[in-house]
Parts: C-alpha cells; sequence; structure tokens
C-alpha cells in the first residue's frame, strides 16, 4: 500500500523536471502558469469530495448560514467563474459557495470544493476584485488539497506507511478514516489549520486565478493587508486559521510579474455594490458571544459585563468591565474575569483570560525602532513560554501613536488548551508599552468584542 507515496515520488521527479524546462525557458511564454502541484497525498480527488460533502453537512449545522438568494446567486456565479480559471481542478470538485452570517472577516475551504465567506467580507471588501481574491485564495486551498493533504501528513505521523496500508486497505468512507487517527470534522478541525507554506501557495494560486479572470492579482495580498490593519479584532479568527505568510505581498509581487503580460482589468464593480447594499439592509448578524467552550472540568468565567470601571495611572488610562478586577504582580497590571486566573500544579496563577499591560525597556540603547522591541519583547517572552508563535503582524495607531499589533498563539494555562493572545505595542518615552489580551483559543472570538471595547478606550498620558 505505499505504492500510493511511490507514484507520488514518481510525480514529484516529474514536477521538478517540468519545473527545470521552464526554468531554462521562461521567455517565450505569454500566459506563464506557475509550477503548482499538490503535496503528498494518500486519497484521491473523488475522497476529497467525498469528505467534503460529509464535513460540509456538519459545518452547515454548527454555523448560521445567511439564506439571501440573491447574495447566493451573486456568490455562485462568481466563485464559479473563478475556479475555471483554478489549476488543477477536477472534475470530480463540487464547488460550492456558502455565507456564513457572521461579522468577522473570516473565510475557509472545505476539501472537494465547499468554500465558506463571511458576510463580514462582503462589507469589508472596496470591490469585487477584493471579494474574488478572497475566493480565489480559497479555491487555491481546494485545488492544492490542503484538508486531504494534513489528513496524509497525519497518517504517516501516526503510525508510518504500515499503518497507511492498513488504514486505506479498509477503503471504507474516508471520513471514519479520519476519524481513528482522532481527526474530528467541524468547524475546530485540524483538517483546516493550513501552515504558512500552504498559505503561500494559496496565494499563488489565487493570485493567479485573478489574473487569468481579469482582476487585478494583487488585490487578494492588498485585502488581506488593508483588513488586518482596519480591523484588527474582527480578523483574528481569520488569521488563526490562516498564519499570515510573511513577506506575502512581496512574495505575491514577484509570482505575478512572471505571468505575463497585464492583462485588460475587471472594473465594473456594479452588481457587487448592490449586494453589499442589499446585505447591510438585513438585520446586522447575531453577535457571537455564546458560552466560551472549555473543556469540562474548567469553569468559564461568566460573560463580561456592559459596564465599565475606570483605571488610570500615571502612564494609560482605560475601561474594563465592572464584573472584572484588577491587580498588580510584579511590574505587570492584570485584569481579569472572575475565574480568569487558572492555578498550575506548583500552585503558581497565570492569566487564561482577560487583559494584561506591562512596560518593557529594550536592552538595544536608546535609538531603538518599535518593530525591533516588539520583536526584542517576543524574545524574552518565548523564554518563558517555548510554545508562543505569531500567526501574524501589522502596524496600526493607538490614540494617534503608531503601535504594532501582533497576533499570537500559545499554550493556554487551562489544561489541553491553546490560547490566543493579542499583544498590542506602543512606545512611551524609552520604553515599550504592551497591552496584551488573551482567552483560550476557542473562547478568543467570544472575547473580542469585550477586547476591543478596552482598547478603544485606551487613552496615553503625555
Ligand atoms: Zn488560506
Amino acid at each position: 500500500m505505499s505504492l500510493g507515496a511511490e507514484r507520488h515520488s514518481r510525480g514529484r521527479i516529474l514536477a521538478t523536471l517540468i519545473a527545470q524546462l521552464l526554468l531554462i525557458t521562461p521567455l517565450a511564454l505569454a500566459d506563464n502558469k506557475p509550477d503548482l502541484k499538490p503535496g503528498y497525498n494518500f486519497y484521491s480527488p473523488r475522497e476529497d469530495a467525498e469528505l467534503g460533502q460529509e464535513y460540509s453537512a456538519q459545518v452547515d449545522r454548527q454555523l448560521p448560514l445567511l439564506d439571501d438568494a440573491g447574495a447566493l446567486n451573486y456568490l455562485n456565479n462568481l466563485g464559479k467563474k473563478l475556479v475555471a480559471f483554478a489549476p488543477e481542478n477536477q472534475p470530480d470538485y463540487v464547488w460550492k459557495f456558502r455565507i456564513v452570517n457572521s461579522g468577522q472577516i473570516n473565510a475557509f475551504a472545505l476539501p472537494g470544493g465547499y468554500i465558506y465567506v463571511n458576510r463580514g467580507v462582503f462589507d469589508a471588501a472596496e470591490n469585487e476584485a477584493q471579494l474574488a481574491g478572497v475566493i480565489a485564495h480559497e479555491s487555491g486551498h481546494v485545488v492544492m488539497r490542503h484538508g486531504t493533504h494534513i489528513a496524509s501528513q497525519a497518517l504517516v505521523a501516526e503510525g508510518g506507511l504500515a499503518l497507511v496500508g492498513s488504514i486505506l486497505g479498509q477503503r471504507g468512507n474516508i471520513a471514519s478514516q479520519l476519524a481513528q487517527l482522532g481527526l474530528g470534522l467541524g468547524v475546530d478541525s485540524l483538517l483546516l489549520k493550513n501552515s504558512r507554506a500552504a498559505e503561500t501557495q494559496a496565494d499563488e494560486v489565487g493570485a493567479y486565478i485573478l489574473y487569468r479572470a481579469g482582476y487585478d492579482p494583487h488585490a487578494m495580498a492588498q485585502f488581506f493587508q488593508i483588513v488586518a490593519r482596519k480591523y484588527p479584532q474582527r480578523t483574528l479568527q481569520f488569521f488563526s486559521d490562516h498564519p499570515n505568510p510573511e513577506n506575502r505581498i512581496q512574495d505575491v509581487d514577484k509570482e505575478i510579474a512572471q505571468f505575463g503580460a497585464q492583462r485588460a482589468g475587471n472594473m465594473d464593480d456594479s452588481a457587487f455594490e448592490g449586494i453589499k447594499q442589499s446585505l447591510a439592509t438585513l438585520s446586522p448578524p447575531p453577535e457571537r458571544k455564546g458560552t466560551p467552550k472549555i473543556d469540562a472540568g474548567n469553569h468559564p468565567p461568566p460573560l463580561p459585563s456592559e459596564s465599565v470601571t475606570h483605571y488610570q495611572c500615571t502612564m494609560f488610562a482605560l475601561d474594563y468591565p465592572d464584573n472584572w478586577q484588577v491587580q498588580h504582580a510584579e511590574d505587570t497590571l492584570e485584569i481579569f474575569p472572575p475565574g480568569g486566573m487558572v492555578t498550575g500544579a506548583e500552585g503558581e496563577t497565570s492569566q487564561a483570560y482577560g487583559a494584561s499591560v506591562s512596560l518593557y525597556e529594550p536592552q538595544q540603547g536608546k535609538n531603538w525602532g518599535l518593530i525591533d522591541a516588539t520583536q526584542e519583547l517576543l524574545d524574552s517572552m518565548r523564554q518563558s513560554n517555548p510554545q508562543l508563535q505569531v500567526l501574524q503582524q501589522t502596524g496600526m495607531t493607538l490614540r494617534g501613536s503608531p503601535a504594532v499589533s501582533t497576533l499570537l498563539q500559545n499554550d493556554s494555562p487551562v489544561q489541553g488548551q491553546r490560547e490566543t493572545d493579542h499583544l498590542v505595542t506602543v512606545r512611551r518615552r524609552d520604553a515599550v508599552l504592551a497591552f496584551v489580551f488573551v482567552a483560550p483559543a476557542g473562547s478568543f472570538q467570544a472575547y473580542a468584542p469585550t477586547f476591543d471595547k478596552i482598547l478603544q478606550s485606551i487613552d496615553l498620558a503625555r
């Protein structure tokens, strides 16, 4: 049963040869198709579609879908027009596009062509090319088969090729095979956690689709950058599902330069504007405050109160929910809900929910820049948090001062959970003032509106 892998490696050699051939004859080709090949995969495209069907049935029950015929029609027409230009498209893929009734700016793709675009994307996109960019990027995950590639990696990691043989040999339903590997379906499934390499590949496919369909191929990478800057809290989920490749814009630009002559741009935004306006007249998406998801045995904190208490010190002031409390721990101010501090095995307490503020003095003399100083702070945080991972970093302004917004993931003090951290750093005299907003990864979205409110209330002393 290791035949699959062998056949694949032969495919790899062939792909490498073709790539080399392309490298020595780059000039003559007008419409240069980038060398995009899916990673190793033990499944067939038909199995991608089969998995996607079962998976989407589950997701449809988990998420609030928007049932608006006009918008769905528009999205499906646009989506089908775009995927007609996708490389490696397979006849087995179904290409169904759905709208999630959520204001969060997010989109995701399931294997086999089931693509979900949040209503928040329509809201934030400035033109059809940007929306097309999101769809094209997600289509890239489908045609590069990233979901079943992750499943294939899990198969190998779990038991090596012998297990691959025995599991695939059962010829059962692919979803039940994955369940044996502990890979569940659902909105938090590991199958949706793409690597940076997969994101870069989806960017490449996306830019290529846009280019061939007559849109500005830069629109996708630009949209990701614009929304990260404009709506830091509304995009956190997106960037935790989609680790942001470093140098995304430059990489995409490099790719685009190889496609060939610029095509005539698709500039008619009238249909897009019409849909955007009609969505704006519908009742707003339900706020997903819900009960934070926590493992049984822990007590999730009560919901943050809507009314606030004011906190002020010499360096800054802010408002926080009035059912939270404030505590000074060494040089850090911690603001947290009841139950937001977790006691570890050795009696130490760590913050699992809430906000904290601390002052960091960079070691690199007086002429430091905020980005370098933030990097230094992250390095020092990593010494006590080896699992700390940067997902995304962008510039922003905090009360008129330049600031750096960094989205992080780390192990949570809540057992068995990962946490999401949003770090905002700003320079104050010779030090960095660092605001951190934290919650277990599964609950971060529920806390985002509260964190947003605190962030907006911050006042910096002059
Ligand atoms: Zn992606």
